[in-house]
């Protein structure tokens, strides 16, 4: 395991930062008129420009940036890790019902 800090993150406020769509595969889509656009294959991970990570800390070295995809929660491929890093900390606290059960 490496402890090599992303410099990029340090501090940074994910919520005000842009995430764009990344994902391990790229198919071109079958719907519409050629040419095909690029669509993101499988889980559709939040990656912030600048940083080699996924915001839920998978290595993005290969992968394809889909640059006008903004991340977004709606799609059903969305990653569950990404979409939870992604939000406001208020949010995350509301949204595990653990959290309040144990505190
Ligand atoms: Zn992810």
């Amino acid at each position: 395991m490496t402890s090599t800090l992303t410099p990029t993150l340090g501090g940074a406020k994910h919520a005000e930062a842009q995430l764009y769509v990344t994902a391990t595969h790229k198919v071109r889509s079958s719907s519409g008129k050629p040419p095909f656009a690029w669509v993101p294959y499988g889980a559709q991970h939040a990656w912030q420009a600048g940083s080699r990570k996924t915001l839920c800390g998978e290595w993005t070295s290969g992968w394809t940036v889909f640059w006008d995809r903004p991340f977004s929660a709606a799609p059903h491929e969305a990653c569950p890790a990404c979409v939870e890093a992604s939000l406001p900390e208020a949010s995350r606290r509301r949204l595990d019902p653990a959290l309040r059960r144990t505190a």
